[in-house]
């Protein structure tokens, strides 16, 4: 079975696996594995969002017409890429949980950059104040909540 047709359950089970290991405590293995399903929702940047066809089709289901932070028109201009809201870079265990996932546009995807969530309504709230409302209303807030759990 090539990675393009693992279905979204078993995505969701890996995550979970690496999820209750947590990053310290994963092993070289785990992360390979991990990796491989990256391909899921990886964004060439160039012409389309995502690689696979139920990557496209989450996309698809899963966002407007118009980019939720800057609100444009998503367009060859404005593309559609998917974004962690909480970065990957620093909870890996939530790159595959789709609560942590959205749709914006590269501009914005950008700017957000590795930004840890707080940091980012903050950087809003002083940059586009007129956006922090809407900012505000796409926090993760479950997420969160989970992070302090631990
Ligand atoms: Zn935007």
């Amino acid at each position: 079975m090539s990675e393009a047709d693992k279905t979204l359950q078993s995505l969701f089970k890996l995550a979970d696996k690496v999820g209750k290991r947590r990053y310290s405590r994963l092993t070289l293995q785990d992360f390979q594995e991990y990796r491989k399903f990256d391909v899921w929702r990886y964004i060439n940047g160039k012409s389309e969002c995502g690689i696979t066809e139920e990557s496209r089709e989450w996309v698809r289901d899963n966002s407007e017409s118009h980019c939720p932070i800057c609100g444009e028109r998503f367009s060859r201009h404005h593309k559609k890429t998917i974004d962690h809201k909480l970065p990957r870079a620093q909870y890996p265990w939530l790159s595959l949980d789709f609560r942590n996932l959205w749709v914006i546009c590269y501009q914005c995807n950008q700017e957000k950059g590795e930004r840890h969530w707080y940091e980012y309504e903050h950087y809003i709230f002083n940059q586009y104040p007129d956006r922090y409302e809407d900012i505000r209303f796409a926090r993760p807030r479950q997420l969160l909540r989970s992070l302090k759990a631990e």
